[in-house]
């Protein structure tokens, strides 16, 4: 025997507690080979009867064998294994799913056996042969009549041979000549050693079956045999707990594809969508690490490693620099000059070998190099000192008596035929304006980007200058020279311990660096909500194709497809989706940052956005990760769905 039942009851609860018992009590049996006609009226429970011989429907009462397994007692994994080896489903609607070809939809359930794409065509091929619409194999279904839309599901139905054939009126939505032509066919199904049962209103229909059934009010009524021609009838050699191999990764990419193509245009928006949000990260990293790592590799560069700048910062009378980030105290406070009992207190220090005094003067505006027609303003007025190295000159030698050392950007507006020529210099020290023409000794390498440039005299010459126009000026940073470079550290520790401030650039370096840190988290919290919209957006538009798609996920689910398997598909897509997403970020941060490079170096003369690969790989990834997330509610829903209730939603 194939199949057994024995006191089978199902009951539909209702809600509120209320039940419906729609079969009451079956117990009947198949044998292979038999061609089973049921009929009965409308509600009498042939469907439910048929959801549960395919184990469609898993809910009920009593026990039906299949070659001596109880289905109850199977798992999960083995009843999707039954329906998918050993069923063949054709239904009154069809089924077929649209936006497949013909050959697709037949192949589908050796897609979900996980058969190779060679073999399954070939045997999709043989099949439309058998069903005779082998020409029409890659139409799309709603190119087809009802007729052949059935013979396309039974073709379906054979894909993987079971020996269970269960149609549901098969013929419901068919005209008489189609019909009869279609019971042919079931018919010619049955002579080979497989159980055909079919669900039919026609008496005629169930009359040239050898075999009916009917069914009232959830029981049977009636079962007799007719035209029995007494085939011997061979014993299925199948076993249900056979493993059977499943859909495997690969198809489950290529039928997310397929899918993802059917609604092109729908995709690519979302993918556009979400990569702003995924580009926009990208740029902004890169722009903190562009800006981060020039400054810290030009102030870095500049820097003698023996040296410890003393700076000496009046306390701050406006209020206080809590919270704010380290060294941002001098932009809000004065710089005190130092007195000559400090000086002599900081050369007496221990590992000092050297001392020398230093001038910054910092003008917003108004200060001018002029050579000639040409002229420049700088910002920064400085001293030379042991700070600064000759492997920075670019050009010429350190400034003494009468010269002056400018930086690179300066020279550049100027002409680099600057070094050895004179220039006249106007700028304010203590408010005061002073010109003085001075020689120019050389071009140091540049510290500040376009007009933030600085010039150098030795600490005496600007003495001078500025002695020559009634300004006594005092020290306002000193250097230590120290006797080797494993003493720095320790000096500028005693230092700060005696309430000196050390390297100015160093901590303008810090504070700059930890604002450029705190914009760009704040930017990239931003950009992180733009990608919080395109997950939502992603986690809506899969969704609707959850629901869109209900009667084919049933469909799958009818033809053995495990929960996995759909979910599997659903992740493929989102997985996909974010995939695109990602690459469509990264190109678009790659462009922005071509752009932006373009201009920053036509204004200041560096490119400042470092799109670095791992910032790129960062984004595909992220971009993954959170589409697969946003996916995971509908993948799972999609998994959960009740393929009886999908497949009668129409
Ligand atoms: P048939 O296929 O013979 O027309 P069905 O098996 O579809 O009948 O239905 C049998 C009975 O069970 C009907 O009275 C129907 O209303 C009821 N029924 C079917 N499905 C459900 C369901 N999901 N919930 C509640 N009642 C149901
Ligand atoms: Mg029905």
């Amino acid at each position: 025997m194939l199949l057994e039942l024995k006191n089978v009851r199902k009951k539909y609860k209702l809600g509120k507690g209320n039940e419906f018992e729609a079969l009451r009590g079956i117990d009947v049996s198949f044998n292979p080979g038999e061609l089973v006609a049921v009929t009965g009226e409308s509600g009498s429970g042939k469907s439910t009867l048929m959801n549960l011989l395919g184990g469609l429907d898993m809910d009920y009462e009593g026990s039906i064998m299949y070659t001596g397994s109880n289905l109850n007692e199977l798992k999960e994994t083995e009843i999707d294994n039954y329906r998918k080896m050993h069923i063949g489903f054709i239904f009154q609607s069809f089924n077929l799913i649209p936006h497949m070809n013909v050959l697709n939809n037949v192949t589908l359930g050796a897609t979900l056996s996980g058969l190779s794409k060679a073999e399954k065509n070939k045997r999709g091929k043989e099949l439309l042969e058998k069903v005779g619409i082998a020409d029409h194999m890659y139409k799309k279904p709603n190119q087809l009549s009802g007729g052949q839309m059935q013979r396309v599901a039974i073709a379906r139905a054979l894909m993987n041979d079971p020996d269970i054939i269960l149609a549901d009126e098969p013929t419901g939505a068919l005209d008489s000549e189609t019909s009869k032509q279609i019971i042919e066919l079931i018919k010619e199904i049955a002579n080979e050693d497989k159980l055909v049962i079919m669900v039919t209103h026609s008496d005629k229909v169930a009359e040239s079956c050898n075999r009916i059934i009917q069914v009232a009010d959830g029981k049977i009524t009636d079962d007799s045999k007719i035209n029995n021609e007494d085939k011997p009838i061979k014993e299925s050699t199948k076993n249900v707990k056979k493993k059977a191999s499943s859909l495997s990764a690969f198809s489950s990419f290529s039928l997310a594809l397929r899918n993802m193509k059917e609604k092109i245009g729908r995709n690519i928006l979302i993918a556009i969508g979400a990569s702003i949000g995924i580009a926009s990260i990208i740029i902004i990293m890169s722009l903190g690490q562009g800006i981060e790592s020039y400054m810290t590799g030009t102030m870095e560069d500049l820097v003698n490693p023996r040296v410890v700048e003393v700076n000496k910062i009046a306390e701050s009378s406006s209020g206080t620099t809590d919270g704010m980030p380290p060294g941002a105290e001098f932009m809000t406070s004065e710089v005190e000059p130092f007195t000559e009992d400090e000086l002599t207190e900081l050369a007496k220090l221990d590992g000092v070998s050297n001392i020398e005094p230093g001038f910054t003067e910092m003008s917003m505006q108004g200060s001018l190099i002029e050579y000639g027609a040409k002229e420049t303003s700088f910002m920064i007025l400085g001293t030379t000192s042991s700070n600064m190295t000759e492997g920075n000159l670019e050009e010429g030698n350190m400034p003494s008596t009468n010269e002056v050392l400018i930086d690179s950007s300066a020279a550049d507006k100027l002409g680099k035929d600057i070094v050895g020529s004179t220039v006249t210099i106007t700028t304010a020290i203590d408010n005061t304006e002073i010109t003085g023409e001075f020689t120019v000794s050389g071009i140091y390498t540049s510290t500040g980007m376009g007009n933030f440039s600085s010039i150098y005299f030795t600490y005496d010459e600007i003495s001078t200058f500025a002695k020559d126009n009634d300004i006594e000026i005092e020290p306002t940073v000193v250097y230590l020279l120290c006797d080797n470079e494993t003493l720095t550290d320790s000096v500028e520790e005693e230092i700060v311990s005696m309430g000196y401030t050390g390297s100015m650039q160093e901590a303008m370096l810090t504070s700059i660096v930890s604002m450029i840190d705190v914009v760009t988290y704040l930017l990239s919290g931003i950009a992180a909500i733009a990608l919080l919209v395109s997950a939502i957006m992603i986690l809506v538009v899969m969704y609707i194709s959850v629901i869109e798609r209900t009667a084919e996920i049933g469909l799958m689910k009818a033809l053995g497809a495990r929960k996995k398997d759909i979910r599997r598909i659903f992740s493929s897509e989102a997985l996909l989706i974010g995939f695109f997403s990602g690459i469509l970020g990264v190109i678009s941060s790659l462009i922005m940052g071509v752009i932006i490079n373009s201009l920053t170096t036509n204004a200041f003369g560096i490119a400042i956005a470092e799109v670095v690969p791992v910032y790129m790989l960062a984004g595909i990834l992220l971009s993954v990760v959170v589409s697969l997330l946003s996916g995971l509610f509908p993948a799972m829903k999609a998994a959960k769905l009740d393929p009886v209730v999908s497949l009668r939603r129409e």
